[in-house]
């Protein structure tokens, strides 16, 4: 029977500190509805019943578990033997429909009635969207009005699913715009109201409770090494970091594991010393973001600065808490690759491999030729998500 197995390595503590960040600093007007899922979120998610709904529709409707995919050129090149986390071969095309599955199952036994949720990009918008269709839950998604234009192929697909997608119109109408209009939501109606986060990031219990779901990908890594390696420990691991969801699901069973490298790739757009970036551990500094405390992008006086990257999905100002933990407790190693790196290392894969990588896996792509490896380690790199969405840009590179 699949349980699931908490790392105490990797654990908040009562209030959601990982060390000194996290916490859950919100309007007191939210007090209840946090506390409410604080108090509930790991009993639920910890009953049997619970572990056995969310893998079956972890295998039977996503897929899982991913493949784990061996690259013997990726291996040959780099003097390593190279392993891609295929998150990408999921059901909506990346990591983010783990999550959003376990939050609606969370939702369901928390007895809410609808959801919403806030999306920059659109891609977990997309994932909630589904995950409402497939429970039978109204969906509201809200989303500022730049980005419902940028992103009009994946507003249809929430449409399409019977998402309703309210824009965001105020200031600068990206990101930021829209989490306040869905905090409003949700302080309107805290009893019916489910409000799904889509990273590692937001007031405890978010970050973890995202962690845990996410989970599962180092969970399969290991039995998937163990099978092909006969060992269950690599040497390192690689994923991109936006909020950092996909990354802290794939080193997670790894954490306190002095073994294994565990390195977390940010965004460095234009190059971190441009300013126009995303890298908010190169170029960030400690404060209060989306509800806890971390790393972010900000000036003298505390102003957020609008991150910039290629990538839709790592355009981000700040970085979850607990990887601005792992950080400072050196447990991570975090690099940071630019835009031309990043499509250098997809139009490689595509290329070589036939898989066209989302850019934000492409920049954990291009951590490879970084790292110099010795003695042929086992590298497993997280393939966060499929390239498709992405086919405006990398036209624009098509030699
Ligand atoms: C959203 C997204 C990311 C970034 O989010 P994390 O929470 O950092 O994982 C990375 N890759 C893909 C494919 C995404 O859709």
């Amino acid at each position: 029977m699949e349980k699931l197995i908490i790392n105490p390595n990797c654990q908040p503590n009562e209030q959601g500190y990982f060390g000194e960040f996290g916490g859950a600093f919100i309007p007191e007007m939210l007090y209840k509805n946090v506390d409410e899922l604080k108090t509930h979120y790991l009993d639920v998610i910890q009953k049997p019943e619970f572990q056995q709904e969310f893998r079956q529709l972890l295998r039977d409707y996503v897929g899982r578990p991913s493949p784990l995919y061996y690259s013997k050129k990726l291996s040959t090149q780099f003097n390593a033997r190279v392993y891609l986390k295929r998150e990408d071969l999921n059901h909506t095309g990346a990591h983010k429909i783990n999550n959003t599955l376990g939050q609606i199952l969370l939702a369901k036994h928390l007895n809410k009635k609808r959801i919403i949720a806030e999306t920059g990009a659109g891609q977990h918008g997309v994932a909630t969207a589904t995950a409402c269709a497939l429970m039978g839950l109204p969906c509201t998604i809200y989303m500022g009005a730049v980005d419902i234009e940028r992103q009009m192929p994946n507003v249809e697909r929430m449409r399409l699913m019977g998402a309703e997608i309210i824009p965001a119109e105020s200031r600068s109408k990206t990101l930021k715009d829209d989490t306040n209009e869905a905090m409003r939501a949700w302080i309107n109606d805290p009893l019916e109201t489910f409000y799904i986060i889509g990273s590692v990031v937001g007031p405890h219990p978010y970050p973890d409770m995202v962690t845990l779901f996410q989970s599962i990908i180092s969970e399969e890594i290991k039995t998937q090494l163990q099978e092909k390696e006969q060992t269950a420990v690599p040497d390192y691991v690689i994923a991109c970091v936006g909020g950092g969801s996909n990354a802290i699901g794939a080193f997670y069973h790894f954490i306190g594991n002095q073994h294994t490298k565990l390195i977390a790739v940010e965004a460095g757009g234009k190059g971190v010393s441009t300013g126009k970036t995303a890298a908010s551990i190169a170029g960030g500094t400690k404060g209060i973001l989306h509800g806890s405390k971390t790393y972010l992008m900000q000036t003298n006086d505390g102003q957020i600065i609008e991150p910039y990257s290629i990538s839709a999905g790592l355009d981000y100002p700040g970085i979850g808490p607990v990887h601005a933990y792992l950080h400072d407790a050196k447990q991570i190693e975090v690099i940071a690759v630019d835009d031309q790196q990043a499509i250098n290392a997809a139009l490689d894969l595509a290329k070589n491999e036939g898989i066209i990588p989302a850019l934000e896996s492409a920049h954990a792509l291009a951590a490879l030729p970084m790292l110099n490896f010795e003695n042929n380690p086992i590298v497993v790199i997280n393939l966060s998500g499929r390239g498709d969405k992405d086919m405006l840009t990398f036209q624009k590179f098509i030699p």
